[in-house]
């Protein structure tokens, strides 16, 4: 398959979990997964919540607790969107049970959402009362420079084709307004204990150090903004702990560390020495 970012045939197989082996594009250093789903099986897949037949997404209200209690991370956002644009028309693709579009909203801007997964659909849509689409962006024929604002956060690596997305967002963001995308960013050396879970087949693309560069020069944004985060500074802490996933023995492993006094300082300082090399960084970029 050639790299969705810059056409090269070539690809370097890195490791590989759930049948799927995680490969780097030599040329961009962007990261993808061999075999590529295809759309209409991803598609199926996120409508009935389940990615790559055996998991399945945390149920709506679970999902709906953890975007409340990262409230002050989500709002994050809207103060980086304040530093370039103040109100306006605001589309968050995945917004998941709709939190970021509901604090845009309280912040002054018109906002709306896409979200394919039925279930967390149906609760943004009754807790936010805002428009909530239900179909892929591409889908959806917004007109030319519709938006201001249009975030996409933990989105990119479960896109089916970036590229196509890239160019659509080029054409609905008007003049003068901003894409804001979160995602993990793989620098070389990475190892696969560098991730507490990789989700390969759920997660479809990682950026390298050079691939946003090249999506953005591509369809005519410049990177406006960049901010490097350190995946155990994100995943370590309190809040993140206090989080339900799926998985119940890390549940249980988390009720431990939540309890326990001290605990989580602890893990901080284990993880800190063990992932000291770590190649992974959570990003957010922001285009113009
Ligand atoms: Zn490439």
């Amino acid at each position: 398959m050639p790299c969705d970012a810059c056409g090269v045939m070539d690809w370097e197989p890195l490791f590989s979990q759930h049948g799927y082996t995680l490969g780097r594009c030599p040329k961009c250093s962007l990261h993808y997964i061999d075999p590529m789903p295809e759309h209409d099986e991803r598609m199926t897949e996120l409508e009935g919540g389940h990615f790559a037949g055996t998991r399945s997404t945390l149920q709506a209200d679970r999902q709906l607790d953890n975007e409340r209690k990262s409230e002050a991370r989500i709002s994050e956002f809207v103060e980086i969107a304040s530093d370039h644009v103040v109100g306006g028309r605001w589309l968050d693709i995945g917004c998941g049970t709709g939190m970021l579009p509901d604090l845009a909203r309280r912040h002054g801007y018109k906002a709306e959402g896409i979200e394919l997964t039925a279930a967390r659909l149906a609760v943004a849509r009754q807790v936010t009362g805002l428009p909530i689409h239900d179909r892929p962006l591409e889908a959806l024929g917004f007109p030319d420079e519709s938006f201001d604002v249009v975030s996409l956060i933990n989105v990119f690596s479960h896109l089916t084709k970036p590229s196509e997305t890239f160019k659509e967002l080029r054409r609905i963001v008007r003049p003068g307004g901003i894409v804001i995308l979160k995602t993990a960013v793989i620098e070389s050396g990475v190892k696969k204990s560098h991730m507490f879970s990789w989700s390969l087949g759920e997660h479809l693309y990682f950026l390298g150090e050079s691939t946003m560069e090249r999506y953005a020069e591509d369809v005519g944004f410049s990177i406006a903004d960049q901010r490097r985060e350190w995946v155990v500074d994100v995943y370590y802490t309190k809040q993140r702990l206090s989080a339900v996933g799926g998985s119940a023995k890390r549940n249980a492993a988390k009720a431990i560390l939540r309890t326990v006094p001290g605990a989580v300082s602890v893990l901080r300082a284990v993880m800190r020495r063990a992932q000291r090399d770590n190649a992974v960084y959570p990003t957010v970029f922001v285009l113009s």
